[in-house]
């Protein structure tokens, strides 16, 4: 495999004055503009929790090919219809959670919430995602293609700082990179615009305008449902800030909240008087006030930690049942299922070898109208295969259970938010303390091999790490469709995410601990 840049970009400082100089601009810039996160709760002196910490990045943006940072932005609006349509597909999505709940109760719970609403009918047309869609360079040969890792249809976040880390790499471009011993021109930098966080806030703002005006006469609100002790919390911040200021038909700002999800049911309401069931919301430091919650963004409940009690399922509930647009429904929530994925690429039926037929992703995209979209989102899958009892996941479980093969895959749950997949040789093993008859609530993806690259990180501790690194670029999209009839309102790409990992670590997630932030230099 060859590099993208050869050797010279970006460069490993060698002398310590110009990497203390550079190290010492950006724990400034990061803080001085919110590129920031909270320190981990067993930071001494800081009971209170008033200190906050740079965002882990990196010191030069990295290489990423330019077709492919192109391909991934253009097939966003592709993606974002066809998650729209999955999500509206309530068939095709209760075979996927009957095939994988027997295994995962999690699963299982959502689609009761979803079964419940039903029954007594949705009130709500309206759905928003604020999804995106991760991928990886794939090296073949001379040829480099865009690989899809994952679709996020929940809590996609790090849209709030990742504008700023391409900020902070564009101010680095004009202010230190030329003076260094060896100069790198900025001319010879293309650093591509990045607006996730106005992308994002525009398809929130989108959502409450056309909630319109509260019938029951009462001001309308934007309500941010978040964990309890997010480190993450700036980044939903500048969102909520850019909700805020966002342009709109008239010049009112509009009202954005924060409320934990585990004070949903003590905290909102929903209105008994009318058979919308509008969603209020009694803010608790001000009680006389209430607002109507248009939409409901959720940065939580994404995982089972979420919800320790029944109690927790409750408050989705009156969430999914409300006339609150909610980002996401219980739903696209659920299309977002790794299991989803692996049957968008898993080819069915009788294609022969060189032009496979995903059938399930044609079921989706049916019409001659479709076809562009169609090979457009085909050519960033990967393989993905069952571990089913099917041919298809017959295969895959001889491959899992196979300690030479193993290697080339990665198994995955169906969950969210990092930490929950098995890499490589520890596949067998995870498998074996499985009984059989769940294997099939896991899915097995063959790893992608992006091209060797190095970057230097700063840790938000202060210490720095140099070495070879993997790039995943995450692409936003805002969507805002009709449930019943299927109309999409608005659906557009809303800007990029870098995240870059040392290339010893599996897991990418910068909230994690793993990953860092990192902003895209065309090449
Ligand atoms: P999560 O929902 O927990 O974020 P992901 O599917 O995004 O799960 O996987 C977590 C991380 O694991 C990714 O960010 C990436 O670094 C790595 N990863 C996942 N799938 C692959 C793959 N097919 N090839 C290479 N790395 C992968
Ligand atoms: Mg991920």
């Amino acid at each position: 495999m060859t590099s993208l840049t050869g050797d010279s970009y970006p460069p490993v400082l060698e002398d310590a004055r110009e990497l203390e100089r550079l190290v010492q601009t950006i724990k400034d810039w990061t803080i001085a503009h919110g590129l920031a996160v909270r320190p981990p709760p067993t930071n001494p002196g800081d009971e209170e929790g008033v200190l906050a910490t740079g965002a882990p990045v990196t010191l030069f943006p990295s290489p990423f090919p330019r077709s492919c940072f192109e391909e991934a932005k253009a097939v966003q609006t592709q993606y974002n219809e066809l998650y729209a349509r999955i999500s509206r597909d309530e068939e095709f999505l209760g075979q996927l959670v009957k095939q994988v709940a027997g295994g995962d109760d999690f699963i299982d719970n959502l689609w009761k919430v979803h079964l419940r609403v039903k029954e007594e009918g949705y009130v709500q047309s309206l759905t928003l995602g604020l999804f995106r869609s991760d991928y990886m360079v794939h090296q073949d040969g001379d040829k480099l293609q865009i690989k899809q890792v994952e679709f996020n249809t929940i809590a996609s976040s790090f849209g709030g700082l990742s504008s700023r880390t391409s900020l902070l790499h564009k101010h680095l471009a004009k202010t230190e990179y030329p003076f260094l011993s060896n100069p790198i021109p900025p001319s010879s930098l293309d650093l591509p615009e990045n607006r996730s966080t106005e992308g994002l806030a525009a398809g929130l703002a989108a959502a409450y305008h056309a909630y319109g005006k509260s019938a029951l006469g009462h001001p309308t609100c934007v309500l941010f449902l978040v964990q309890d002790g997010e480190r993450n919390v700036f980044d939903q911040r500048h969102l909520e800030y850019a909700v805020q200021q966002a342009p709109g038909p008239n010049a009112d700002l509009i009202p954005v909240f924060r409320l934990p999800f585990s004070q949903i049911l003590t905290h909102t309401t929903l209105a008994t008087s009318s058979p919308r069931r509008e969603l209020l919301y009694h803010p608790p430091h001000n009680p006389s006030l209430t607002f109507e919650v248009a939409v409901a963004y959720l940065r939580a409940g994404y995982g089972p930690g979420d919800y320790p009690t029944p109690a927790a399922w409750d408050a989705r509930y009156q969430l999914e049942r409300s006339n609150a647009i909610t980002c996401p429904s219980v739903l696209t929530q659920l299309a977002g299922m790794k299991k989803v994925q692996q049957v968008l690429a898993t080819p069915e039926g009788s294609g022969d070898d060189d032009d496979p037929i995903p059938s399930a992703l044609r079921r989706f995209l049916p019409s001659p109208a479709d076809a562009a979209a169609l090979a457009a989102i085909r050519k960033t899958f990967t393989n993905i295969y069952p571990l089913d009892g099917s041919p298809a996941g017959l295969l895959a479980r001889a491959i899992a259970t196979d300690p030479a093969r193993c290697v080339r895959y990665v198994m995955k749950p169906q969950r969210e938010g990092g930490g929950n997949n098995v890499y490589k040789s520890a596949i067998p093993a995870r498998l074996a303390a499985i009984p059989p008859e769940h294997w099939g609530s896991y899915i097995l993806m063959e790893l992608i091999t992006p091209p060797p690259a190095v970057n230097t990180i700063l840790r938000g501790n202060g210490k720095v790490e140099q070495g070879g690194v993997i790039c995943e670029l995450g692409v936003y999209g805002t969507c805002l469709w009709n449930r019943e009839t299927g109309e999409v309102v608005r659906n557009e790409e809303a800007g990029y995410l870098l995240r870059t990992k040392g290339d010893q670590s599996e897991e990418g997630g910068v909230a994690a601990g793993y990953g860092c932030m990192d902003s895209v230099r065309l090449v």
